[in-house]
């Protein structure tokens, strides 16, 4: 193994919070003297931070860890971290001999002694907390992108959704302290950041678990919202019972929170709702998307739905339909059910069969893409704010997105990148908007 490390390539599977949790990775290993590298071939240390929401990611990390065991063990340190290291813990240092370590998403904080302690004893090492301590050195966070950042707010989830695997990997919620945060967004604006994207299981439910700190989920708002230069602030995700009045007042008055909220529905029916442990009814939903339609008018929504769940007939996805008919989400990421070992929802039958899930995928797939276009033919001729990302894939014109989420791409000078335009939008293709410079 190698004594002297000095390189690294970090692979990201899943969510925002785990390309989050790399790039801390990233800060801290890069404080210890390592570069990274971004070919796998060239590293002396490689990790993959893994995810267990879906199980094709799974199979990946571990089709992956198995081909590089093939001939024995290398010269190269070998770690798995995040939601899937957490889930099978000690079961991948003994199914994977030539893993050198495994670390929970509660020990990210360790990552530096771990591996010491790795090329000290030259034995296979296991953390796995199951709470998270609040002492990550977020300032050394490496990140790649130059305009935007996520900010992690909270960590963890206490809603126990039958079907979802992450209050088990992340345990319970555990908010960072405002000042950090604070301090964190403000030096990101120092460094020419635009938009920051505050990240967390369930964001609405920050400072719940800190009564003494007197800061809610909108009251941090409040304080980001003062910052100087801070064009626009994100916030994912959301659990809707948690979305209140107050925050919703916050998004109508403070000028630098987009209007755009992800609002995850889930499912259309009671029953289904109450089987996946939602805690609220659809009644109560469209109550809440009324009352936010109301106060911010112009707001647009975005979803999470599964189809196909335990016991699901045709007259409750009939439902979910409806209600996605009746609300016209401007985003939606619809997936068909895949039981996730370890989630209570486990232990029911998979009884919906898979030819139905597909079929029940694709007819809300092909609703959304109605909705999707008829609100992209409104914008047609209308100008909108972008904040200007990056050159787009083809390498010549430029890309980026609306307050509301919406991704344009325009003809326009380099300098542009990091900047507020006006864009006035002339056409689109699938769900990208084509415009210029206004
Ligand atoms: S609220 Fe989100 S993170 Fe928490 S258990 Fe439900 S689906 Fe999982």
């Amino acid at each position: 193994m190698t004594q002297n490390l000095k390189t690294f390539f970090i692979r990201t599977y899943g969510c925002q919070m785990n390309e989050l949790d790399s790039e801390i990775m990233a800060g801290q290993l890069i404080k210890k003297g390592l570069t990274p590298v971004y070919d796998e071939e060239k590293a002396d240390l490689i990790i993959f931070n893994t995810c267990s929401i879906r199980d094709l990611a799974e199979r990946k990390v571990m089709g992956k860890l198995g081909i590089m065991g093939r001939g024995g063990k290398k010269n190269v340190v070998i770690g798995v971290t995040g939601c899937m290291a957490m889930a099978k813990k000690n079961a991948l240092l003994e199914k994977f001999p030539h893993l050198d370590f495994v670390i929970g998403t509660n020990n990210i904080t360790d990552l530096s002694h771990v591996i010491d302690e790795v090329i000290e004893t030259k034995q296979q090492i296991l953390k796995t907390d199951n709470q998270f301590e609040e002492n990550l050195d977020y300032l050394a966070t490496q990140r790649l992108n130059k305009v935007k950042a996520h900010v992690s707010i909270i960590r963890g989830c206490n809603k126990f959704c039958t079907y979802c695997i992450v209050p088990y990997t992340r345990g319970n919620e555990i908010s960072r302290p405002p000042d950090s945060i604070v301090e964190e967004c403000r030096s990101l604006v120092d460094r020419g950041y635009k938009e920051i994207t505050l990240l967390g299981q369930n964001v609405n439910s920050y400072g719940k678990d800190q009564p003494e700190w007197n800061c809610l989920f909108h009251d941090l708002l409040y304080r980001l919202n003062a910052i100087q230069g801070l064009e626009r602030i994100r916030f994912m995700t959301s659990h809707p019972v948690d979305i209140t009045i107050e925050l919703m007042h916050a998004i109508r008055d403070l000028p630098s929170i987009c209007e755009f909220v992800h609002f995850p529905m889930q499912a259309g029916s009671n029953p289904i709702l109450k089987k996946m442990h939602r805690i609220y009814t659809i009644e109560e939903y469209f109550e809440k998307v009324a009352m936010l339609r109301e106060i911010v008018p112009n707001v647009s929504l975005g979803t999470d739905i599964i189809v196909g769940f335990p016991t699901e007939t045709d007259a409750q996805f009939e439902e979910t339909y409806e209600a996605m008919k009746k609300i016209r989400f401007s985003l939606a990421f619809i997936f068909a059910y895949s039981p996730r070992k370890g989630t209570p929802a486990k232990r029911w039958k998979d009884d919906v069969p898979e030819s139905v899930k597909e079929e029940r995928l694709q007819r809300l797939l092909d609703l959304q893409t109605q909705i999707t276009n008829a609100e992209l033919q409104q914008m047609l001729g209308q100008s909108f704010e972008v904040l200007v990302e990056k050159f787009n894939k083809d390498g010549r014109l430029l890309k980026g997105r609306t307050r509301c989420w919406k991704k344009i791409i325009f003809e326009g000078p380099e300098s542009c990148i990091g900047t507020l335009q006006q864009i006035r939008v002339h056409s689109f293709s699938h769900q990208t908007m084509l415009g210029t410079l206004a």
